[in-house]
């Protein structure tokens, strides 16, 4: 296929995903085939209630989980089935993963916390432009402990972004937020999209975030529910919470 091709290629490639969850004599069904192509540039947001299976999804997506039956491919490698070292791989050179509670080293200060992570990547930005890039260059000696929960937040996306991931992964970002922070997190996220185009995908249950999105995807009970494509997404700092 020629570079010029008209045919978008998908950056994830997922079919038929299903994943059950068995304890004891109970089973749950996370998810019950979930069907879905995301693309590169694409500002995602994933919505549904307590539940539906969206962090299921994203971990999926992020090789940190695998489905009980589907595929799922991502920049044309099938994840599903691939070797554990495969998928360390996959995860350390491919996904920036951010997740409510921030996870930073509490003896490591912000540019260490960032550094960690740039050390072991293959073509990393230096931790101070990645720091940059969420607004914290001023706060990058402090310790998390010096630091509000959103900057804590920002922190982490500063160190999931360093490496130059094709795709950022957020499961409730803004979860642990009041909305004045969540909105300085939001605004982060939507600078890194803008200046790196890396796939970005959010889990919320706010549907005020959703106004953020180029398509918005609302799962419930397991299964993708409706698609919503927005051609003009609201800036982060319009959002009415
Ligand atoms: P959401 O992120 O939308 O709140 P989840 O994907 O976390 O939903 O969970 C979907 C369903 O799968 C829920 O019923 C949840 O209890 C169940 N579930 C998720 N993870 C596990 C697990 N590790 N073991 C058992 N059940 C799980
Ligand atoms: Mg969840």
């Amino acid at each position: 296929m020629s570079a010029d091709s008209p045919i978008r290629q998908p950056v994830f490639h997922a079919r038929g995903l299903t994943k059950t969850y068995t304890m004891g004599e109970v089973t749950v069904s996370a998810l019950r085939g979930v069907d879905l192509d995301l693309y590169a540039g694409e500002f995602v947001v994933l919505l549904g209630a307590s539940g539906s299976g969206k962090s299921t999804l994203l971990n999926i997506l992020g090789g940190l989980d695998a489905p009980t039956s589907g595929e799922v491919a991502c920049q044309g490698h099938v994840l599903t089935g691939a070797g554990e070292d495969a998928l360390t791989r996959f995860r350390r050179t491919s996904v920036g993963f951010v997740f409510q509670f921030y996870n930073l080293i509490p003896s490591l200060t912000a540019l260490e916390n960032v550094a960690l992570v740039t050390d072991i990547a293959s073509d990393p930005m230096a931790p101070e432009e990645a720091l940059a890039l969420v607004g914290l260059s001023a706060r990058q000696h402090h310790f998390p402990a010096q630091l509000s929960g959103g900057e804590q937040q920002r922190v982490a996306i500063a160190r999931a972004i360093a490496k130059r991931p094709a795709v950022l992964l957020c499961d409730e970002p803004t979860g642990a937020l009041d909305s004045q922070t969540g909105v300085l997190v939001l605004q982060a996220l939507e600078h890194i999209h803008h200046s790196t185009g890396a796939l970005t995908v959010v889990i919320t249950h706010n549907a005020v975030i959703a106004g953020m999105a180029d398509r918005v995807i609302h799962l419930s009970d397991g299964r993708i529910a409706r698609e919503v494509l927005n051609p003009q997404p609201q800036a982060a700092a319009e959002l009415r919470w």
